[in-house]
């Protein structure tokens, strides 16, 4: 998918902190995240939603998710983790390549039950985003 961002991210002609990485998998750090160890884990292959992804690589996306909740919570010592999926721009979906948001929640962050769309947060400042992906990788 030419203009896919995120399949330009797979073949890093835009970069980004990834935080691990297979032959299937590609996980990094949301631009404007929600929380501190903020991430995404994406399928390296281009499927718009959960419509269309397939078992197979549903499947290795959400183990994926699973380690890398596990790391995130011991890591950066959060209370809890958010995992988040949205399909279609109904449902809040921005950009149409399969993801899954790992989103570490610490007491008191002030996010709320459900945070959505991270539109209107600012974009991180890329020297911290650096030292959350060295604490994790
Ligand atoms: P959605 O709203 O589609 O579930 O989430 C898309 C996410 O991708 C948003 O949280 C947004 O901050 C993130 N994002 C959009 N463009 C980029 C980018 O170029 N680099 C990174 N690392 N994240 C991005
Ligand atoms: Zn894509």
């Amino acid at each position: 998918m030419e203009d896919c961002i995120f399949c330009k991210i797979v073949k890093g002609e835009i970069p980004s902190f990834r935080i691990y990485e297979d032959s299937d998998v590609l996980s990094f750090l949301d631009i404007k995240p929600f929380s501190k160890g903020h991430v995404l884990v994406i399928p390296k292959q281009h499927f718009e939603n959960v419509f269309d992804i397939n078992e197979d690589a549903l499947q290795k996306v959400s183990v994926v998710a699973k380690k890398l909740s596990g790391k995130i919570k011991d890591v950066l010592k959060a209370d809890g983790i958010r995992l988040s999926q949205s399909n279609g721009v109904a449902a809040g979906q921005e950009v149409m390549h399969f993801h899954l948001h790992v989103i570490p929640r610490y007491e008191n962050d002030g996010l709320g039950t459900n945070p959505t769309a991270t539109a209107h947060l600012p974009q991180a400042d890329f020297e911290e985003l650096k030292k959350i992906a060295e604490k994790l990788t």
